[in-house]
């Protein structure tokens, strides 16, 4: 076997990078404002209460860089941060395609995903602003596995409210948050209004993200020392996720290479926009000439199947109204377990890149994203994460494309996490008990609080 090129790039640890990209002034097209919902007008910072200030400013900065505080920068570099790249020599030798695949290994953090990079940051303000507890909802688990990771690093309390799907499906997860020293509560949940309203009218209400999110929220509203943290979809987490985009760029410089496609999954936008925005500068700016894919679940599809319009970012209607591709935020996410792709929206940043053109969006279904997983762990050794084998289905398929054109293209996607503690779901599939491809007939949206489309 000839090894074309290396198979691992990995940098020094003092190339972690010092600012947090900012794709706001680069827009191709700007993006519109969050909305007021009761008047409809344009929402100011005071919309975000429920974040501190620095991070509000954070949201709405059109700064291109913003300086990564050396506190955070010192716990990236326990976080193993700057994380590899690899190149799936394997897998191209299995699919027999001239395309050569590079992915970003985010699983190697002690999370195992990509989310520490901005819970990190999110707990260091919320400290520095003399906030004592954090309030979220989680999906799958890693987002609130990582808040609570933050919060244990800076000394602060930690409330999690996760989907009662994915508590039932990853009990393990609950027990990481413990040991971080979360308090942890399956959503719905009798700790708050909205949850007890939601159980009465529905005793088994599989849960989502939106009414975590809600439930999250209104356990800020009670506590004046608490705000809420968010995983996903806000600008400023996108921010905070591009070290993994700027890590990415220089390790593909480094072997003389540029991608011509870069892939990634999409559930609020976070790892995606981490890794691809960096590129999208260059994209933009005319000095790369790669295609950007997203790939979202069939059976929650807002980029492929949603509408571009206004809609909340919960499901109680505690938010501002966000321009996004949404399913409606009343939709009853299937129970898929990529927990952390089950969102009914999308970051609104990704959402006018989506309707710019710039990013492609594409779906896929839950079996063939397992089965993609499984292939990857014979190969090369890692478990993707469920969300993370999304990507890698679709850089697969890539790849394929590349085999009957004959063509010798670079493809990078982020391999978001490692799937290590989602091992029911590849359970119920090897036993070949996966629930099918869910691909959903109706959506949520005749009650979206804005009529038409943006
Ligand atoms: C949460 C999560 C995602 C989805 O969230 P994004 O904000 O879209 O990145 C993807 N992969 C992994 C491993 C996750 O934990």
């Amino acid at each position: 076997m000839t090894v074309f090129g290396p198979l691992r790039v990995d940098l020094p640890v003092d190339e972690i990078p010092k600012f947090w990209y900012n794709i706001t002034p680069d827009m191709p097209e700007p993006c519109p404002p969050p909305l007021d919902p009761v008047t409809k007008a344009p929402a100011g910072p005071d919309a975000l209460w429920f974040f501190p200030k620095s991070l509000i400013m954070q949201e709405v900065s059109t700064e291109r860089f913003i300086q990564i505080p050396d506190e955070v920068r010192d716990i990236y570099i326990r976080m193993a941060r700057p994380t590899p790249i690899f190149r799936a020599k394997h897998l191209e030798e299995h699919l027999q395609t001239p395309a050569e695949i590079y992915y970003k290994y985010e699983g190697i953090s002690p999370l195992g995903s990509h989310k520490g990079n901005t819970a990190v940051a999110q707990a260091y303000y919320n400290r520095e602003e003399g906030i004592e507890r954090l309030c979220t909802e989680t999906g799958a688990g890693q987002w609130g596995t990582a808040l609570s990771l933050g919060c244990a690093f800076f000394d602060m309390k930690c409330t999690v409210f996760m989907t009662r799907a994915s508590h039932d499906q990853k009990p393990y997860r609950r027990t990481i948050m413990e040991l971080y020293g979360a308090q942890v509560f399956a959503s719905p949940s009798k700790e708050t209004e909205f949850g007890r309203r939601l159980l009465k009218e529905q005793p088994d209400h599989p849960g989502s993200l939106g009414v975590a999110i809600s439930e999250a929220i209104e356990a800020v509203r009670k506590d004046p020392k608490a705000k809420y943290s968010i995983g996903s979809v806000a600008n400023l987490v996108l921010m905070h996720q591009t070290v993994v985009g700027q890590e990415a760029k220089k390790q593909m410089e480094l072997i003389d290479r540029k991608p011509d496609y870069v892939i990634g999954c999409v559930g609020g936008g976070s790892n995606y926009a981490g890794l691809c925005y960096p590129f999208i500068h260059d994209k933009l700016k005319g000095k790369l000439q790669a295609e950007f894919i997203s790939v979202e679940p069939k059976a929650i599809p807002s980029f492929t199947r949603g509408t571009y319009t206004y809609d909340f970012g919960d499901t109680a209607g505690l938010t501002p109204l966000f321009p996004m591709y949404t399913v409606g935020h009343n939709f009853v996410t299937p129970p898929i377990h990529a927990g952390g792709l089950r969102y009914h929206g999308k970051a609104p940043s990704m959402s006018t890149l989506v309707k710019c053109g710039v990013i492609k969006p594409t779906a896929a279904g839950q079996q063939e994203v397992f089965e993609a997983g499984k292939t990857f762990a014979r190969l090369e050794g890692i478990v993707p994460a469920p969300e993370s084998a999304h990507a890698l289905f679709m850089a697969m398929e890539v790849a394929r494309r590349c085999k009957e054109r004959n063509e010798k293209k670079v493809i990078l996607f982020n391999m978001s996490g490692h799937g290590l503690l989602d091992l029911g779901g590849y359970s119920e599939y090897l036993s070949g008990k996966l629930p099918g491809n869910w691909e959903p007939k109706q959506f949520a949206l005749d009650d979206l609080p804005y009529k038409g489309k943006l």
